[in-house]
């Protein structure tokens, strides 16, 4: 079984179709989405009906849950939350149907998917060791797939201890032991490369490989400028952070 494993998508309807292309050019069984479909980005309609479409499972993220108003603005900075509003007013019925349908976490073919983590699957960033150690202690499964930070990183244990990093594009991991993996974002990569990010994981080869491609960031940001969107969210794609 081959799968894409994609999250953070934010809105970001061209990096979505950037990613999707490269998917179906790799003929996976099924595509997973960790969450955060929609939030900061300036198409959250158009990337729910794709994410809908085209994922076997799907994930709620924090921003998901902001959107739908069933978590506050409050603990968003200024820009997170302008967009929270934003999305909120310009969000369709059925793609808040479709974002009422789904939770932060998820089993399937016995691997374990939580939005953020473990310990809190809505909140927590795994950025640290002694984070990525809690939900690698709080989980049993041989997968581990989480998003939200926006970084992609590929975790394990080493005699108890966290070993790995950030997974550069084009890294492979074998999975002959227990990871954490985090495929990076598709649409707002906080990892100092701007590329749209998605990881494939190969079942049966038994390995992991993570990729980047490029999408016309500067289409998503001038949507973003007409949108009235916060400026630094669309200049910050630029910079991939
Ligand atoms: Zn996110």
């Amino acid at each position: 079984m081959r799968v894409a494993v994609i999250t953070d998508v934010h809105a970001n309807r061209h990096a979505l179709d950037a990613v999707l292309a490269d998917v179906d050019a790799e003929e996976v069984d099924a595509v997973w989405c960790l969450g955060d479909t929609v939030g900061y980005g300036p198409q959250p309609n158009e990337c729910c009906d794709l994410v809908r479409e085209r994922s076997d499972v799907c994930l709620a993220g924090n921003h998901d849950l902001v959107a739908l108003g069933e978590l506050t603005v409050s603990d968003f900075n200024e820009e997170a939350a302008a967009a929270a509003v934003w999305t909120n007013e310009v969000l369709a019925p059925n793609a808040e149907a479709f974002l009422r349908t789904l939770s932060p976490t998820g089993e399937p073919n016995g691997a374990e998917l939580f939005h953020a983590s473990a310990r809190d699957p809505i909140w927590e960033y795994i950025l640290t060791e002694e984070a990525a150690k809690a939900t690698l202690d709080l989980t049993t499964a041989p997968l581990v797939l989480v998003g939200h930070s926006h970084v992609a990183l590929a975790l394990t244990l080493e005699d108890g201890t966290v070993a790995g990093g950030v997974a550069k594009a084009g890294t492979e991991i074998q999975l002959d032991r227990r990871w954490l993996l985090n495929p990076g974002s598709v649409g707002q990569p906080r990892d100092g490369d701007p590329r749209a990010a998605w990881l494939l994981v190969d079942a049966d080869r038994r390995i992991a490989s993570f990729r980047r491609v490029a999408y016309a960031i500067d289409e998503t940001q001038s949507e973003m400028r007409a949108a009235g969107l916060p400026s630094a969210l669309a200049a910050r794609l630029d910079r991939g952070e």
